[in-house]
């Protein structure tokens, strides 16, 4: 590695502090394998005295954030912008170093955790109630109010990112936070909290408790203490969770998995769609909740349409992040061989692999790689069309008309997002209208990634919203207040 990352302290922070647990992990470096760190093995000892922080820190010994002025807040947010912004390179290496993924991708994620923490610290103090009309001797309006402690579990695919979009928006709202970050790629999180304190956040207003999902996971999702829950991941985890937060009546945000689609018409731009759709499950290894696993194509120029990708797919590169090829590695062996052995059933199924990337010749021999492919002459139905690969395999499938493409892509439990790539305006908006997702993008994919754009799940993709205006109304609970003055 050219550049060495600052590493932060690996330990749980609480009230502000660092502190040790007795019991440690490893970190792995998914490119290598190798142990680039140790973290803390949080237990539920230290995700109760991570609650009790940050309830003490919302409203009580510990301090006020409550009752800052939401300018106050939106202040410290901005600078604390800036401040991420001053250690790009180093959040950007670690990001790298972490998750495996591209050194482009990982800076892109560190501009995106600098930008949630602008856009929410320019929204902080404009988040506010209405007044309503009701009979004429009372005033009626809402209040929009934070929740206390916010729970926040994390997953290892954007840790920089979620950590931006949760954690940002949690503050601005005037809620305190206890984080759980994924045990697989937690350091860029930790130095963003390390950062936090240095940037003058009171004390236990945000927590962190690295470990295992079983264990300080599972802890916090089930604390009576927790106010709000925010979780991001897989369903499976996802029902756990939101269960566990059930028996205190916690309100939950679930962003879970997806099998999103990209619809390709003959009249569409093909250049743009073409590279929509490769960058679509390519990024991050497909190791994206939004990826755009499915290809639904117009048969009139399936042909054209696989020709291009099977020469696009065969010129992929898979290296590790550092080298800043097309695809890094995934991030863990498990992970790795959970996605061979889908292949291989699959292979067995009789689907055809139509073409594959490689592996650069100098990637490291440890790394978790599995080079990006494109699958043909899938069954209706089989199990690659409906559940999550997780890794940077594209599921093709040929429809011969507008009404075949809209059942082909609600064919799924999933509904996060949708690409529909034509010219035609009328089908457009039915296409639009018809797909059971939350976010549609039309003659694009993922809008860049626009932090500014509410984003969330239907079915078994989730339910609640992050992102944008909506993502920080969902870290407040509306009160009514009716005066009636006479
Ligand atoms: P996961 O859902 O188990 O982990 C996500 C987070 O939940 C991590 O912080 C983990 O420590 C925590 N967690 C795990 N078990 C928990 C429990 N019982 N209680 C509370 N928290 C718990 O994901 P994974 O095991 O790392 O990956 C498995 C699959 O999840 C992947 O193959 C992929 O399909 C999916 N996934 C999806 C996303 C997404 O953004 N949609 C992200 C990561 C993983």
């Amino acid at each position: 590695m050219s550049f060495l990352p600052v590493m932060p302290p690996s330990d749980a922070l609480i009230a502000g502090e660092w502190v040790a647990t007795r019991e440690r992990l490893d970190v792995q470096a998914p490119s290598s394998g190798e142990v680039i760190a140790e973290i803390a093995r949080s237990q539920s000892w230290e995700v109760e005295t991570a609650v009790v922080a940050a309830r003490g820190a919302f409203a009580g010994e510990l301090g006020d954030w409550a009752s800052w002025m939401a300018r106050r807040r939106s202040e410290w947010l901005l600078a604390f912008a800036a401040v991420i912004e001053a250690d790009h390179a180093n959040l950007a290496a670690l990001e790298c170093a972490d998750t495996g993924k591209p050194m482009t991708q990982a800076r892109g994620d560190i501009t995106a955790c600098a930008r949630y923490f602008r856009f929410y610290g320019g929204a902080a103090d404009k988040l506010h109630g209405e007044t309503i009309p009701f009979e004429n001797d009372f005033a009626v309006m809402t209040l929009r109010e934070p929740y206390g402690v916010c729970a926040q579990i994390i997953p290892w695919n954007y840790p920089a990112q979620i950590f931006g979009r949760c954690v940002a928006a949690a503050l601005a709202a005037g809620n305190t936070v206890v984080l759980k970050p994924a045990e697989d790629a937690c350091l860029s999180g930790l130095r963003l909290a390390q950062l936090a304190y240095e940037n003058g956040l009171p004390p236990g207003v945000l927590n962190v408790v690295p470990g295992l999902g079983r264990e300080a996971g599972a802890a916090l999702a089930a604390h009576p203490g927790i106010d709000h829950l925010s979780f991001t991941g897989s369903p499976e985890t996802g029902t756990q969770v939101a269960q566990a937060a059930a028996v205190h009546h916690v309100p939950v945000t679930m962003e879970l998995g997806g099998k999103s689609p990209q619809i390709v018409f003959a009249d569409a731009d093909m250049e743009a769609a073409l590279e929509a759709v490769v960058r679509g499950i390519v990024q991050n290894a497909g190791q994206t909740c939004s990826a755009g696993s499915r290809l639904l194509v117009e048969a009139s120029c399936a042909e054209a349409v696989l020709g291009a990708l099977v020469e696009r797919f065969s010129a992929l590169r898979c290296d590790a992040g550092e080298a800043d090829a097309d695809c890094g590695p995934l991030i863990n062996a498990r992970q790795k061989a959970k996605l061979e052995a889908r292949l291989a059933a699959a292979a067995e199924d009789g689907i055809r692999v139509a073409a594959k990337g490689q592996l650069a010749a100098g990637a490291p021999g440890g790394g978790h790689f599995v080079v990006p492919q494109i699958l043909v002459e899938i069954p209706d139905g089989h199990e690659v069309l409906r559940e999550e690969l997780f890794g940077p395999v594209l599921a093709v499938q040929v429809f011969a008309d507008e009404a075949e493409a809209l059942r082909l892509a609600n064919a799924t439990d999933f509904g996060l997002c949708a690409g529909i790539w034509t010219g035609d305006g009328g089908r457009q908006l039915r296409l639009a209208r018809g797909i059971r997702s939350g976010q549609v993008f039309i003659n694009n994919y993922g809008a860049g990634g626009g932090i500014e754009l509410p984003f969330g799940g239907v079915g078994r993709s989730g339910h609640g919203r992050e992102k944008g205006f909506e993502g920080l109304k969902s870290y407040t609970r509306l009160k009514t207040v009716a005066i009636k003055h006479g």
